[in-house]
């Protein structure tokens, strides 16, 4: 069939970005444990490299991109739509430390929806159809990013970290989902989050079921 020129360039273009690469610690076809997406099979991207550095982190091996390999555009959307995954959750690491246009890009031509959980704190990029942030102190979100938030999620350790939620929150769009999620090991997080979630109801509580599951 004739095609223009100008669709014979797009295609050169989104074939070249097949071939781009970004340092992956791991993907895989799971369950989404957690969020508001919790209970729906999901495929996920591990992008590798993390400059956050929560001290309570329980991925420390993604932080050094360079332990890890690079793998291509290519070959992620393929096993991606290979799953059959409605949707991919793109994680880390800090997924945004890397450019994510050619990936999500490459995900939503193949039909998978993309999702992003990221705290924020490097430059958004990519075709995102859910925008989870999970906001840390300890390197805080860019202030672009609070318009497109569909789901803030703060992980809860203490009541310092409930401040810190209402602080994020406040700079969310009134149709942000609203979540706090606490730290699976921390004893008393739970019942913290309990009474304050009976006092301000607009939030909502979320569970690493995954755990629960022994699915990772
Ligand atoms: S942002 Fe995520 S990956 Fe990075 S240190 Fe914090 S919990 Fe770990």
């Amino acid at each position: 069939m004739f095609k223009s020129r100008d669709q014979l360039e797009a295609l050169i273009v989104t074939d070249e970005m097949n071939a781009v690469e970004y340092p992956l610690m791991e993907d895989f076809y799971t369950i989404q444990g957690e969020g508001a997406h919790s209970g729906r099979p999901a495929y996920f991207i591990r992008t590798a490299g993390c400059d956050v550095n929560c001290w309570w982190c329980d991925v420390r091996e993604s932080w050094d991109e360079d332990a890890h390999p690079r793998e291509t555009v290519g070959n992620i959307v393929e096993r991606a739509k290979d799953s059959g995954a409605e949707f991919a959750v793109i994680t880390g690491g800090e997924p945004l430390l890397h450019d994510l246009d050619p990936m999500t890009f490459k995900l939503k031509q193949a039909g998978i929806q993309t999702h992003i959980e990221t705290s924020g704190s490097s430059p958004l990029s990519g075709y995102l159809d859910w925008i989870t942030l999970s906001p840390k102190r300890f390197k805080e979100p860019i202030d672009d990013i609070f318009p497109y938030v569909d789901e803030l999620k703060v992980v809860v350790l203490t009541r310092k970290d409930l401040e810190w939620a209402e602080k994020n929150a406040e700079k969310c769009p009134e149709s942000t989902q609203l979540l706090l999620q606490p730290e699976w090991e921390k004893e008393g997080a739970v019942e913290l989050i309990i009474d304050y979630v009976k006092e301000h109801p607009e939030w909502g509580i979320s569970l690493q079921t995954h755990k629960f599951m022994g699915v990772r």
